[in-house]
């Protein structure tokens, strides 16, 4: 992949850029966020390059549904399960997204409001 077209996140991944790391197997790997907004912020992201949930693929289902088995694992060592949590997903300039790689936000460790602005 040509240095200009990697995302931070896939510099992340690469080890090109530092983050600190909170899971990763061969297709899916989880990181803090650089700016928490909630004690408990980290990104779940698939390692495959995907842009956004525009792009996820019915051959994705597989992959998909194994990002929310992580966040299921990291929901329980972060010890938020019991008292619960948010995932966000972004999409597009109107959705909030800043980073052109698909990213499920993980937020707990406080109570969250709702709506969202
Ligand atoms: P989005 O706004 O696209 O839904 O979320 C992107 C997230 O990536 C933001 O919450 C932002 O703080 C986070 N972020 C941006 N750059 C970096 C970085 O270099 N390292 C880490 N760990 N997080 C980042």
């Amino acid at each position: 992949m040509k240095e200009e077209q990697k995302s931070i996140f896939r510099k992340i991944i690469e080890r090109e850029l530092t983050a600190e790391i909170i899971y990763e197997n061969e297709r899916v790997f989880a990181f803090k966020d650089i700016y928490p907004v909630a004690p408990v912020h980290i990104l779940v992201i698939p390692k495959k390059q995907i842009k956004d949930l525009d792009e996820l693929e019915i051959e994705d289902q597989h992959l998909l549904a194994e990002i929310f088995g992580v966040i299921q694992i990291i929901v329980k060592k972060q010890a938020i399960l019991k008292r619960g949590y948010r995932v966000v997903l972004n999409t597009k300039e109107w959705g909030g997204q800043t980073v052109n790689h698909l990213h499920f936000h993980l937020l707990g460790g406080r109570k969250l409001t709702w709506p969202p602005g």
